[in-house]
């Protein structure tokens, strides 16, 4: 998972996943201050782990003509698609 890229200072879970839903919202390292940006390729992951999965169920594989039921399922495949995210995408030292 992430570290700082000043200090080495680990980044928990809880602090990326936030910075997602914030729109990519840049982390501040707890311990020196230094501002991290998500990379381009961090994005990518994000989405294709996320609104991808769930837009391609919800447009081409759901068994179910129940749109509610369609739905639901596609926010739960967005919400489980979101929890790995923060292990794998990339954040930059901020100059
Ligand atoms: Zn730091």
């Amino acid at each position: 998972m992430q570290k700082c890229e000043n200090c080495k200072a680990q980044f928990s879970w809880s602090k990326i996943y936030k910075s997602f839903w914030w729109n990519y919202k840049p982390i501040k390292c707890s311990e020196c201050g230094t501002i991290h940006k998500i990379t381009i390729a961090g994005r990518f992951i994000f989405v294709s782990l996320t609104i991808l999965p769930m837009l391609i169920f919800g447009n081409f594989l759901s068994p179910f003509s129940n749109i509610i039921v369609t739905l639901g399922i596609a926010i739960f495949i967005l919400i489980i698609g979101s929890l790995f995210p923060p292990f794998l995408v990339t954040y930059k030292e901020s100059l």
